[in-house]
C-alpha cells in the first residue's frame, strides 16, 4: 500500500511495525457539540483507511479518544475550555454535555456506516497514565513547572517542526489568535502539559496530581491513549489537516520525549469541508450537521458518497446543488443493482482482475473515487453475470460501506447454499461410485471460481 506521509511529505510504501497488524490512532471528537458534517468528512476517511487496510488483509488495532477535558477555544491553550463555555450554554453539567455529546457523534457515525473504533476511551477517565508521562517528562528534562502550570520546553525536543515542515514564524500566525500571552512560559512555543492555576474558573472535572489539583492539557491526553492502548511504536496516525500544528506537533513532541525514540511512522491528515464562504465552523454560518441534512430530506449515506467521489487530500467544498447531484447519483446506482438478477451463478473469469483492481485503488493512498468508478465497471461488464456483479459490490462494499445491497446477507447466503448443494450432489454421486459426474461437479463448481477440498471428514471449499 502507497500513502502520502506527511512526516516525509511524500508517498511511502507502507510497512508496519509488526508484520500484518497495524496499529492507529485517530484523534475523536470534543463534545461540546454537535460533529458539523467537515468533522464526519475526517471519520468518514479514517473509517475508509482502516475497512481499506483489512481488505488487504490488515488486523487493525484502532484506538481514538473521546476530548472531555483539557480543549480550549484556541488550540494553543488560550481561550477558555470549550466544555465549560458549553455547560454554560445549556446550563448542564460538563459530565451531562460530554455524554450527550457523545451518544450524539455516535449516532451520527452510525447513520453514516462509521464504524466505531475497537478501543475509545474518554480523556477523563485516562489521568493515571498523564500523570505518568508529565511526570518522567519532568524527571528527564523536557517539562517545567511555572506559575504552578507544567509545561513542555519545545526546545528540548527532537526537530520540534518536522512534521509541519514550517518555521515557526509562519505557524503561529493565526494560532495566536485571541494573543493573550502566557508569561510562566519559557518560549512562546511551550505549551501545557498540566493546568493548577490558569484557566481554572469553576472547573468541574479535576484531579489529584503531585504538581497540585488540575487538569491535563489537550495535546497530552491523545499522547496518553495512544501509548496506554496501543504502546510505544504507532504505525499510523490520522486526524484533519487543521491538526498538524499544534496538535500532532506537540503529540510528537511528548510521546517521544516519554518513550526515548520515534513514535509513529506515518501521519495521514485530512484536507477540510468548506462551505461557500470557506472554513466550516460550528460558530458562523448555517451549522450543517447530519440530523439537519436528513430534515432536508438527504439520505445520509449521500453525503457520504458526496465524500467518496473526492480524494481525502483534497479540500471539497460543500453545497446543497452538489450534495443534490451525488444523492441522484446514488440512488440511480443503488437502482442499477436493485434490478441485478440474484439467480446464483459465480462466472470466475474476472473475479481476481476486479479485487485486484480494488486492492490497487486502496494501495494507491485510498482513491476512493477510483473504488467508486469501479463498481460502475463491474455493472457495465458484460462478461460477468449478475450475481457475479452482486458478489463483488457486496465485496466492495466492506469497505465503501454504502449499504449497494439492500438485504446484503442474501447475495453471501444464496451462493452458501448453491455450494451445499453442489456438494451434496457430489457426495451422492461418490456414494454411487460414479466418479464422472463428480469429477465434472466438482469442475463446474471450479470454473465459477469455487474450489473443493476434500478432507477427511468433509469437504470445504475456498473462493479462488
Ligand atoms: P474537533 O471535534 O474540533 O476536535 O474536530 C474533530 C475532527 O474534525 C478533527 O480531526 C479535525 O481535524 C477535523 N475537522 C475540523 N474541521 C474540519 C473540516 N472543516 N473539514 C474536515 N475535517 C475537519
Ligand atoms: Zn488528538
Amino acid at each position: 500500500m502507497k500513502i502520502y506521509n506527511t512526516l516525509s511529505k511524500k508517498i511511502e510504501t507502507f510497512t508496519p511495525n509488526e508484520e500484518g497488524i497495524v496499529r492507529l490512532y485517530t484523534c475523536g471528537p470534543t463534545v461540546y457539540h454537535y460533529a458539523h458534517i467537515g468533522n464526519l468528512r475526517t471519520y468518514i476517511f479514517e473509517d475508509i483507511l482502516e475497512k481499506g487496510l483489512e481488505y488487504l488483509g490488515y488486523d487493525v488495532i484502532r484506538a481514538m479518544n473521546i476530548t472531555d477535558v483539557g480543549h480550549l477555544t484556541s488550540d494553543s491553550d488560550t481561550g477558555d475550555d470549550k466544555m465549560l463555555l458549553a455547560s454554560k450554554r445549556e446550563n448542564k453539567s460538563v459530565y451531562d454535555i460530554a455524554e450527550f455529546y457523545t451518544n450524539a457523534f455516535f449516532l451520527d457515525c452510525s447513520k453514516l456506516n462509521i464504524r466505531k473504533p475497537s478501543i475509545v476511551e474518554k480523556a477523563s477517565d485516562n489521568i493515571d497514565f498523564y500523570i505518568k508521562m508529565i511526570t518522567k517528562m519532568l524527571d528527564d528534562g523536557y517539562a517545567y513547572i511555572a506559575g504552578g502550570n507544567v509545561y513542555f520546553d519545545i526546545t528540548k525536543a527532537n526537530d520540534y517542526y518536522k512534521l509541519s515542515g514550517k518555521n515557526p514564524d509562519e505557524l503561529y500566525v493565526g494560532v495566536r489568535d485571541t494573543v493573550e500571552e502566557d508569561k510562566n512560559k519559557r518560549n512562546a512555543g511551550d505549551f501545557v502539559l498540566w493546568f493548577t492555576s490558569s484557566k481554572f474558573e469553576n472547573q468541574d472535572m479535576k484531579w489529584d496530581s503531585p504538581w497540585g489539583i488540575g487538569y491535563p492539557g489537550w495535546h497530552i491526553e491523545c499522547s496518553g491513549i495512544s501509548g496506554k492502548y496501543l504502546g510505544e511504536y504507532l504505525d499510523i496516525h490520522c486526524g484533519g489537516v487543521d491538526n498538524i500544528f499544534p496538535h500532532h506537533t506537540n503529540e510528537i513532541a511528548q510521546s517521544e520525549a516519554y518513550f526515548g525514540h520515534k513514535w509513529c511512522n506515518y501521519w495521514m491528515h485530512g484536507e477540510h469541508l468548506n462551505d461557500q464562504s470557506g472554513k466550516m465552523s460550528k460558530s458562523k454560518g448555517e451549522f450543517l450537521t447530519i440530523s439537519l441534512l436528513e430534515e432536508k430530506g438527504y439520505d445520509p449515506l449521500s453525503y457520504r458518497y458526496f465524500v467518496l467521489s473526492s480524494h481525502y487530500r483534497n479540500q471539497l467544498t460543500f453545497s446543497y446543488e452538489a450534495l443534490d447531484i451525488a444523492q441522484n447519483s446514488y440512488k440511480k446506482l443503488k437502482n442499477k443493482i436493485k434490478q441485478l438478477d440474484r439467480t446464483p451463478n459465480l462466472s470466475d473469469k474476472k473475479l481476481d482482475y476486479y479485487q485486484d483492481k480494488f486492492k490497487e485503488a486502496i494501495g494507491n493512498d485510498l482513491n476512493t473515487s477510483t473504488m467508486l468508478t469501479l463498481v460502475y465497471d463491474v455493472l457495465k461488464d458484460n462478461e460477468l453475470s449478475d450475481f457475479t456483479k452482486l458478489y463483488l459490490i457486496e465485496d466492495f462494499d466492506k469497505v465503501l460501506s454504502l449499504n449497494l445491497i439492500e438485504d446484503i446477507e442474501e447475495v453471501s447466503s444464496e451462493l452458501d447454499e448453491l455450494i451445499r448443494r453442489k456438494i451434496e450432489e457430489r457426495e451422492i454421486a461418490k456414494a454411487n461410485k460414479d466418479y464422472a459426474l463428480a469429477d465434472k461437479i466438482r469442475d463446474e463448481l471450479l470454473q465459477r471460481g469455487v474450489k473443493l477440498i476434500d478432507t477427511k471428514d468433509k469437504t470445504k471449499y475456498e473462493l479462488i
